[in-house]
């Protein structure tokens, strides 16, 4: 069975996949696996952008996201007629003929990844660019995001070839059982700088510990008072930071977002 392995950690955000995913379905058909996707309005692969934190402590982070071919996928659930199928290799298609008026494919992805076709009258998206892996002719035989992407951020082949260690999906909690694979998944974060109010420095050294029901995490500032505890679960913390007997208490809380807070004053 076919997967794909993402590696966050490693993608500069250059949006050649989804350049790539649209100069391969805009404007030509791929039957029986795909009509042409309309020039806009679709990204069957979609590169997500996420601004994190705040202040002086900002993240970005980028995120190709795609249908995840999902080996419980409730598009084949809602589908009449076998209008969605998998293939041996794992790929879910929607046929595009079968497929026609049938909005409750569309309305049944949870992770939003079909677009709907109003001058077909059909439901698209992400094929794992099956007609390249069939096509023993073809110089490309993988997904055009996949070869597209000059850093390797996006894998594709068997699940047993690639190292799935330590990868997450895109919510779990759904039961889908996708087989698309991140590594780098964001996590949140709280950050700040530290500083002495009276000495009118920033404080090195400090002593910077989150509590919750969730764990204790610790970290020290470093040389610019800055420090950042990252990879926090989603929580409400109870924040200190300490040095040579001053003390700060806060709290802080991650359920909804990072964290990039204002500069703290240690007096
Ligand atoms: Fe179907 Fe959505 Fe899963 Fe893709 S991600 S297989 S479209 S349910
Ligand atoms: Fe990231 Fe690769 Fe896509 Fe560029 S082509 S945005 S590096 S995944």
């Amino acid at each position: 069975m076919k997967a794909f392995l993402i590696d966050l950690t490693k993608c500069v955000g250059c949006h050649d996949c989804q350049i790539g995913c649209k100069d391969e379905h805009c404007d030509q058909a791929w039957m029986p696996y795909a009509e042409a996707e309309p020039e806009v309005g679709q990204f069957w692969l979609k590169l997500k952008q996420f601004e994190r934190g705040g202040g002086s402590h900002v993240r970005v982070t980028y995120m190709p996201t795609l249908c995840n071919h999902c080996e419980n996928a409730p598009c084949m659930a809602a589908a009449k007629d076998g209008a969605v199928y998998r293939r041996d290799d794992g790929l879910v298609i929607i046929d595009p003929v079968k497929s026609k008026g049938q909005r409750a494919i569309m309305e049944a992805c949870p992770y939003h990844c079909i677009y709907w076709n109003d001058a077909l009258d059909i439901p698209q998206k992400c094929t794992g660019c099956a007609h390249l892996l069939d096509d023993v002719d073809s110089p490309i035989r993988v997904p055009r995001c996949v070869d597209n992407c000059h850093v390797d951020v996006i894998l594709f082949g068997e699940e047993s070839d690639l190292d799935l260690e330590g990868t997450e999906v895109l919510h779990p909690e759904y039961g889908t059982k996708p087989r698309v694979f991140y590594r780098g998944l964001p996590k949140k974060f709280i950050a700040a700088t530290v500083y002495d109010p009276e000495a009118k420095e920033i404080v090195e050294g400090a002593k910077v510990t989150a509590f919750s029901d969730e764990g204790t995490f610790t970290t020290e500032t470093n040389s610019w008072g800055d420090f950042c505890l990252d990879g926090l679960p989603e929580a409400d913390w109870k924040l200190t930071v300490e040095k040579d007997g001053k003390t700060l208490v806060m709290d802080v809380s991650t359920r909804t977002k990072d964290q990039g807070l204002p500069d703290l004053a240690l007096a």
